[in-house]
């Protein structure tokens, strides 16, 4: 990124005289750029920011940012991004001059420019515990064990200091939402919900959180279970979770999270099995109650990885099912390929949905993180895009038209699945988006390691300038 051409002085100046304009009042302070530029100060021009029309005539059309010269995905040509009230106003054909009157502009110097990523799937509270453990778990059983320990120490402050830590890396990678499934039962009872309600509204400027209400223990199991379930409806939780493999009573559990969503109007989030049984189908129960609760397009099967050990011709008819009962997949490679497949012998299985099988059948498939050095998943960096680049390589996702369907799977695929209307760079989007050092999809899954910049609800953010 580099300063405007045509804007006066270099980005070190223009931020003088923006925090002078600022002073003055000349100008409304927006927080999140007020401290990404001290944060970026010496680095002004990666960040790229240069100025601005300060004292603006009326009755003139008036941006507070504006994006000059970036690419958008397979079309030619260079387009200049107005973004106005946090709205994407305009989209227009790159020219010499601005259209309009603007406070701050970028030049993208013919970059890419995506819609923000998306984390459709991320546990927050249960992150980066891996120096906690009394020794490391080597099954998916030892990992809900240890956890369930663990989770008996968690108090307020630390769920609160990991959750951050994880959304700084996220805003830091280009992720401006997060659906995060957040556990109740008969230890935590409400108190990772209240945690993760708070900080919903702490960091709403930087990063949108959508919370799932998530019975990882089980709902029969716990004493609590259901009282906790309906609590969190009605007090901070956007989406119903379930996990039916994990409860004695699948069916119960099953009725049970139906007919609580139907009840509240809310979506349906499952942890639907994670094995490479073949046997394993629960995702058949879940089609069959989608489709009597007429909650097509709001139901969602994490993990979904038995699907893939199951014979192809019967695969492909479970997956046309999941098209057709509109239920969104999660892919989330790093703990699926790390637990599954342990059973094998040689030639072990790569223990993913069969995300190929289900795109060609039509159904929204959807990648994301999971889990951040915890006993599920030992590894991570925080970095969707690691996990994009792992998807890409497991599913054999080479083609430079493969590389745009896992820019979709973190992007418009995900905005399916959090119900987010409008997630594009398209005119009356909210402008959430980052700007890559590439031209291509493919270049950013191979030479890009974090984006350029972030803009959420029209403002560029850092993660520097997060809550502490
Ligand atoms: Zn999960």
């Amino acid at each position: 990124m580099r300063p405007l051409a045509d804007a006066p002085g270099t980005a070190a100046a223009s931020f003088d005289l923006w925090l002078k304009a600022v002073q003055h009042d000349v100008i409304a302070a927006p927080a999140p750029v007020h401290h990404a530029l001290r944060a970026s100060d010496n680095d002004t021009t990666r960040i790229g920011i240069s100025l601005m029309n300060l004292a603006a005539p009326t009755g003139l059309p008036h941006a507070e940012l504006v994006i000059r010269s970036a690419r958008l995905r397979n079309q030619p040509g260079l387009v200049d991004i107005a973004i106005s009230s946090g709205t994407i106003a305009s989209v227009t054909p790159s020219n010499d001059a601005v259209p309009g009157l603007w406070t701050q502009a970028l030049d993208a110097d013919g970059k890419l420019i995506a819609p923000g990523l998306i984390e459709s799937h991320l546990h927050l509270e249960k992150a980066y515990l891996l120096d906690r453990l009394p020794f490391d778990a080597a099954t998916l059983d030892d990992a809900i064990m240890l956890t369930a320990q663990l989770k008996k120490e968690f108090t307020p402050a630390d769920m609160r200091e990991r959750a951050l830590k994880v959304l700084r890396k996220a805003v830091t990678h280009g992720v401006t939402h997060v659906r995060c499934h957040v556990e109740i039962d008969d230890t935590l009872m409400m108190s990772a919900i209240e945690t993760m309600t708070a900080l919903r509204a702490e960091v709403a400027d930087f990063i949108t959180l959508q919370i799932v209400v998530f019975p990882q223990d089980g709902i029969t199991t716990q004493r609590h279970g259901r009282d906790l379930m309906r609590q969190a409806a009605c007090e901070g939780a956007d989406v119903i979770g379930g996990i039916p493999y994990n409860d004695p009573d699948k069916e119960a559990h099953l009725d049970f999270v139906f007919d609580l969503a139907v009840e509240h109007g809310m979506p349906l989030d499952f942890h639907i099995d994670l094995s490479d049984d073949p046997q394993q189908r629960d995702i058949l129960l879940v089609i069959e109650r989608t489709i009597a609760a007429g909650m097509r397009g709001s139901v969602t099967a994490g993990h979904l990885t038995s699907l893939g050990s199951i014979p192809a011709a019967e695969a492909s008819d479970i997956c046309a099912q999941i098209a057709e009962a509109g239920i969104n997949v999660v892919a989330l490679p790093a703990t699926d390929v790390y637990l599954n497949g342990r059973g094998d012998a040689q030639a072990a299985r790569r223990g993913l949905t069969p995300v190929q099988m289900l795109r060609q059948a039509g159904a929204n498939v959807c990648l994301a993180t999971n889990n951040i050095q915890n006993p599920f998943t030992p590894f991570g960096r925080g970095n969707i895009l690691d996990t994009a680049l792992m998807l890409a390589e497991m599913c054999h996702l080479g083609t430079a038209e493969d590389a745009n369907y896992v820019l979709d799977m973190m992007t418009t695929n995900s905005a399916t699945t959090l119900k987010l209307p409008h997630h594009d760079i398209t005119v009356g989007a909210q402008a959430d988006l980052a700007i890559f050092d590439a031209t291509t999809a493919r270049g950013v899954l191979n030479d890009c390691t974090r984006p350029d910049m972030v803009v959420k609800n029209g403002r560029v953010v850092t993660a520097e300038a997060m809550p502490r």
